[in-house]
């Protein structure tokens, strides 16, 4: 089925490629106005590769409040890292950082329920392999393990990820850049006799001290370690997230990394080996840093990813939150707004505007902190100079507001 023949609309009032946290949370928005909404999402089951552990900033409150009653809960860290600089922000109402905890899996599972509670309907396996716009709507080539079909929607917004399909189907660039480094990440099992809490970290033999959840700079290249029942608390004790940071050279990103690539990435960071005993869900990850060149191309829009990816962790989700409450509201307007509401004063096209200088400023801080990463001169001496400076309680605040806006 594709137009209602009938009335000759679309059969849709929004498609949305992409079921991911994005795609999820503007699904429910939309279905809560009562706004016909159909989620097309490639892959047949949702992936089981770890991502986010969490919101951090203004999104945080956001999603807890439409998540209220699922038991999580928004906390402000008195500790949290920029890039490899620890921001000590004290406690109580004038820390402005706010972190809602939560594995990226759990959050989608919450996301989904509530907007198929709402009435979105979401079909997986179906992904979306083209489309064209008329003046009414566009046309959408769905392609699944049925076959090919098509269907019809007023709007189509991409939320799907950082190597959007509709965007660059839509003739959108993706301007920006690729970073140098090469971040490898895992699961591992250490052992209780292996690892001894102290300090804010930890003693490893063989490795000396190490500070968790932040990177930790050595000649090799950065590490950081955090044990997931610290982010989760149903998680076992001896489980640990790793990471490595070094240059790249000729590797590419992978999200199955062989172990052997994981301790020999390890060896030359850390100069020894790490005691894991096992190690899952391996991957590797290279940082980019780029924005849409247009968030609307008529009836197509982009969200999250798709329209933004950063070079620098814990943000991404910030703004994509954003990216789809401010598109939900403007669609509620476009589509069951007044009836005097000027057709000419599209809702939709203050959507770019909004979303870029913010988005524009999230670029900048997280450029910050991957420049405050590098291992030469430059990166040592930065380092040094904000080190000094954030240990102003005033400063480490102010660059908490930047992590908090987005
Ligand atoms: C290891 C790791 C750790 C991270 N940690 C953090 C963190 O701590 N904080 C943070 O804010 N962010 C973090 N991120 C980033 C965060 O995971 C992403 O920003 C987030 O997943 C983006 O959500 P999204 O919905 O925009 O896109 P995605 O989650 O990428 O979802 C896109 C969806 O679109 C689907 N799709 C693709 N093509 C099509 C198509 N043609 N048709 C239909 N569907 C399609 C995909 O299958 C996918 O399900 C991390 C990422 C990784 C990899």
């Amino acid at each position: 089925m594709g137009m209602d023949q009938d009335a000759g609309l679309p059969e849709w009032e929004v498609a949305i490629a992409g079921a991911g946290p994005i795609g999820l949370l503007l699904a429910g928005e939309l279905a809560e106005a009562g706004i016909r909404t159909l989620v097309l999402e490639a892959a047949a089951e949702p992936s089981a590769i770890p991502k986010a552990n969490g919101i951090v900033g203004r999104s945080a409150r956001d999603i807890a409040q439409r998540l209220a009653g699922s038991g999580l809960r928004v906390v402000s860290p008195p500790q949290f890292p920029f890039g490899p600089v620890a921001l000590h922000l004290g406690s109580g109402p004038r820390n402005p950082l706010h972190v809602l905890a939560v594995p990226q899996r759990r959050l989608e599972q919450l996301l989904e329920d509530r907007a198929l509670a709402h009435g979105a309907l979401l079909r997986r396996g179906h992904a979306v392999a083209g489309f064209v716009q008329t003046d009414s709507c566009v046309q959408i080539d769905v392609r699944g393990a049925h076959g090919e079909n098509r269907v019809s929607a007023a709007y189509l917004v991409g939320c799907d990820g950082a190597r959007s399909f509709v965007r660059k189907h839509a003739g959108i660039g993706f301007p920006g850049f690729t970073s140098d480094q090469i971040a490898r990440i895992a699961r591992v099992i250490i052992p209780a006799d292996a690892i001894t809490p102290a300090g804010d970290g930890f003693d490893i033999p063989g490795i000396g001290r190490v500070a968790a959840m932040r990177s930790n700079r050595l000649p090799g290249g950065g590490f950081s370690i955090a044990p997931l029942a610290a982010l989760d608390p149903a998680a076992p004790a001896d489980l640990y997230l790793i990471s490595t940071h070094e240059p790249r050279g000729t590797a590419e990103p992978s999200d199955d990394v062989p172990v052997d690539e994981l301790r020999a990435s390890i060896r030359r960071v850390l100069s020894a080996d790490l005691p894991f005993t096992a190690a899952t869900a391996i991957r590797s990850t290279i940082g980019n840093s780029r924005q849409a060149d247009a968030y609307r191309a008529g009836r197509v829009l982009l969200a999250g990813d798709a329209a933004h990816i950063f070079n620098a962790g814990g943000s991404s989700l910030n703004a994509g939150v954003q990216d789809a409450l401010d598109l939900a509201r403007r669609f509620v307007t476009t589509l069951r707004g007044a009836a005097d509401v000027d057709p000419i004063d599209d809702p939709l096209d203050g959507y770019e505007a909004a979303r870029r200088p913010a988005v524009d400023r999230v670029l900048e801080h997280t450029r910050v902190q991957a420049a405050l990463s590098g291992d030469d001169e430059t990166g040592r001496a930065l380092r040094a100079v904000w080190e000094k400076l954030v240990a102003e309680r005033a400063a480490a605040r102010a660059v908490a507001r930047l992590l908090e806006a987005a």
